[in-house]
């Protein structure tokens, strides 16, 4: 084999017994070791401030970009970067430092890797809503804000059931350039009202990255849709705010892209994403977009991100919902962002999925039931 071709195949020059090991991990195919070799250094139990700000010091000389992630038992640092010409086992020997690793998932701060325990990602709101812990986070609301008095009323009788956050789009992704578009600042100050009135965290979507500055004066969860998951610099700019990111997955992305479209968030220093499953294009008609529940587990697998599920996009039907919600907190969902509209006849875009606040608050019994079943709350 020539040099040049042997290079190709294997640009680091490792020698094949080290590169074996590596490939040993339990997705080999799907996680080849990054040619960046991102490392993390685990810092030793009670390590000080003092320690972990100066290995982050030493990161930054290497010319690294350092991340800090307190975890409850220890602190872990990454170091993002290329680092091909560094001779990073020297952090081994600084004081506080427990081990340097590798990290082989291509997506660093969102794996397991770098941390084991779950991320608890709060909401906002007064409710002391969050996603990611022992309770199961409930957001529900229209698809659409289209008035002042249809949102009010939506907030109080979700509430009810037992949401703790409202979702409502000001503005909104349509298919068609006719369609409405949602209500913009005016929905977005309907829903900040509907905060101050119920406490309930706002959830709503951004769909561009001049919108960002309007939408975080009112919103408390920024929701990236499925058709920008994609939209690289809009994840960039969410990643530059402090709000809580709820990234839904494209309709035809891999898990491992929707992955790297959370890294982009969390590579800013924005650690609040809640992932989002609403389905997937398949070949299937009965619903509108096919929903793997499958990906709850393998989330938890894979990375420490809390991840929900919208039955509503999920399915497209009303009548799928309330068994797609139970389905979901059975599988360990985070939680669940439902359509609810108290008249899903009228409602300006997603009625046929919407269910009302009754079957909201009827489904509660079982999703309480379920939930207890599974070691959670709801
Ligand atoms: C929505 O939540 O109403 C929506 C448009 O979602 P998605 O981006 O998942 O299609
Ligand atoms: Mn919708």
């Amino acid at each position: 084999m020539s040099l040049s071709l042997a290079k190709e195949l294997n640009p680091l020059n490792t020698e094949p017994q080290a590169e074996s090991r590596r490939l040993s991990t339990p997705n080999p195919k799907k996680n080849p070791p990054s040619k960046e070799h991102e490392m993390i250094v685990v810092m030793e139990q009670g390590a000080s401030d003092a320690q972990i700000q100066h290995v982050a010091q030493l990161i930054r000389e290497l010319g690294l970009t350092d991340h800090i992630i307190k975890g409850t038992e220890r602190t872990v640092i990454a170091a993002i970067g290329d680092d091909r010409a560094k001779n990073k086992e020297n952090l081994e020997t600084v004081p506080g430092v427990e081990k340097v690793m590798p990290v082989l998932a291509p997506y660093k701060m969102a794996s397991r890797e770098v941390k084991k325990e779950r991320s608890v990602v709060p909401l906002g709101g007064t409710l002391g809503a969050s996603a990611g812990g022992k309770k199961v986070c409930l957001i529900a609301g229209p698809c659409s804000v289209e008035s002042r008095p249809q949102l009010l009323n939506c907030a109080q009788a979700v509430k009810a059931a037992g949401a703790t956050a409202l979702r409502g789009g000001a503005f909104k992704p349509r298919t068609s350039p006719y369609a409405f578009q949602g209500m913009g600042e005016e929905g977005l100050k309907i829903l900040a009202e509907a905060r101050d009135l119920t406490g309930l965290a706002v959830v709503t979507e951004i769909m561009a990255v001049d919108q960002i500055d309007l939408v975080c004066k009112y919103a408390d969860v920024l929701q990236v849709g499925a058709r920008n998951m994609q939209n690289y610099n809009l994840l960039w700019a969410v990643g530059d705010t402090r709000k809580t990111v709820l990234l839904k997955r494209g309709l035809s992305a891999t898990l491992e892209e929707f992955m790297l479209a959370a890294e982009y968030i969390m590579s800013k220093g924005n650690p609040n994403v809640i992932l989002c499953e609403r389905g997937i294009r398949t070949f299937e008609t009965y619903c509108r977009n096919t929903l793997p529940l499958a990906i709850v587990p393998e989330v938890h697998r894979i990375s420490h991100l809390p991840i929900v599920i919208d039955p509503s996009q999920g399915t497209g039907h009303a009548h799928l919902v309330p068994d797609m919600c139970k389905a979901a907190i059975a599988a360990g969902a985070d939680g669940l962002i439902i359509e609810a509209h108290d008249d899903p006849e009228h409602a300006l875009t997603d009625g046929a999925q919407s269910i009302t606040p009754k079957t909201l608050k009827e489904m509660m019994v079982t999703l309480r039931k379920i939930a207890t079943a599974v070691d959670r709350e709801i």
